[in-house]
C-alpha cells in the first residue's frame, strides 16, 4: 500500500558535500576508481565520504549478474585493470584509511572469478600501508574453492561474504547466486583460516518473515560466520525491486539481541547498516570479545 511505500521519518538522510566529500570523488575520478558507495547509490555517502571513508569496488563497473536489488550496471565486461591494485592502495593512503573496505562487481567471465587481483590488492594496500587492515567483500566466485584460497592466502582481516537475503527469497532476489552456496563458501573460508573473522549481511523488507530472518541468523552461525550485518532494503530506482515493508528501528534493536544471543561476535543491525557501514568499528568491537 502507498502507507507502507512511503519512507518513514528514520530513513531521511542528511546531504553533506562538505570538503572532504569533493576531495574523495576528485580522487576516485582521477585514479579512475570506483566505489560502492556511488554504483549502488548507497544513502550513507555523504556520511561515511565526509568522515573520509569509502567501499572500493574493483574489477570494473560493470556486474555479470543482475540481482533485482542492486543498482550497479550490469552486462559483459570486457576488460581486466592489472593496476588497478597499486591505485587501491594509493587511494587509501591518500585518504588515511584504517581499514579498506574492498569489494567487487561479480566477474563470472573470468577463470578465477577477480580473485587474483583481490589478493593483489590485500598485497598492495598492506605494502604501503601496514597498519591499515583490509576487508574484503568478496562475490561467490560461483562456488570455485580455487578462487576462494587464492583471497585467503592473502590474510585479509576480515572475510566477507553477503547472503543478502533469506532463503525462500533468494532466488528471486539474487538469481544467478545460491542461497546454499553463500553459507558454503562463509564455512570454507573458516575452515581454511580459523583466524580469519567471516562476516555476512542482509537487507530485509524484500518480503522475508520475521522467523525467516531468525533462521537465517541460525544458517549463518551454523557456518561459523562472526559479524552480521542487517539493514533496511531500500529501492535504488524504480526499476529495481519494490520496498515491502520498513521495518523500525526498534525491530532492528530487537534482531541485534536476537543474533548476540545466537553467538554472533558482532551485530550491526539498523535501517540505515550497509555491509560496509562503520566497518571500522565493528571490527573492533568483534575482536574485542
Ligand atoms: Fe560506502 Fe559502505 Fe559508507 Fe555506503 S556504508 S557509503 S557503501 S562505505
Ligand atoms: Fe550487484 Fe553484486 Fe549482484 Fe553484481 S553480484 S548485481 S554487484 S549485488
Amino acid at each position: 500500500t502507498k502507507q507502507q511505500q512511503r519512507k518513514p521519518e528514520w530513513l531521511k538522510i542528511k546531504l553533506n558535500t562538505d570538503d572532504n566529500f569533493k576531495d574523495i570523488k576528485n580522487m576516485m575520478r582521477s585514479k579512475t576508481l570506483h566505489t560502492v558507495c556511488e554504483e549502488a547509490k548507497c544513502p550513507n555517502i555523504h556520511e561515511c565520504w565526509a568522515n573520509r571513508t569509502a567501499t572500493f569496488m574493483i574489477l570494473g563497473d560493470i556486474c555479470t549478474r543482475a540481482c533485482r536489488f542492486c543498482a550497479v550496471k550490469t552486462g559483459l565486461p570486457t576488460e581486466l585493470d592489472l593496476q588497478e591494485p597499486e591505485r587501491v592502495a594509493d587511494a587509501a593512503a591518500q585518504m588515511g584509511l584504517q581499514h579498506c573496505v574492498v569489494t567487487s562487481v561479480a566477474r563470472d567471465d573470468l577463470k578465477d572469478g577477480g580473485a587474483t587481483i583481490f589478493a593483489e590488492t590485500i598485497k598492495a594496500v598492506r605494502g604501503k600501508m601496514p597498519l591499515c587492515s583490509v576487508e574484503v567483500l568478496i562475490p561467490d566466485f560461483m562456488g570455485e574453492e580455487d578462487s576462494l584460497r587464492i583471497v585467503m592466502d592473502a590474510k585479509p582481516d576480515i572475510l566477507n561474504h553477503n547472503i543478502e537475503t533469506v532463503e525462500r527469497m533468494s532466488d528471486h532476489v539474487r538469481a544467478k547466486a545460491k542461497y546454499s552456496r553463500s553459507l558454503e563458501l562463509l564455512a570454507r573460508a573458516k575452515k581454511m583460516n580459523p583466524d580469519i573473522p567471516t562476516k555476512s549481511s542482509i537487507m530485509i523488507g524484500v518480503g522475508e518473515t520475521w522467523d525467516e530472518i531468525l533462521r537465517t541468523m541460525d544458517d549463518l552461525r551454523a557456518h561459523n560466520c562472526d559479524i552480521m550485518t542487517i539493514g533496511q532494503y531500500l529501492q535504488p530506482t524504480p526499476k529495481h525491486l519494490a520496498v515491502e515493508m520498513y521495518y523500525t528501528p526498534e525491530q532492528f534493536a530487537l534482531l541485534k539481541e536476537e543474533g548476540m544471543k545466537r553467538g554472533f561476535r558482532h551485530v550491526e543491525s539498523g535501517p540505515l547498516v550497509r555491509s560496509s557501514y562503520h566497518a571500522h568499528e565493528q571490527v573492533r568491537s568483534a575482536s574485542q570479545t
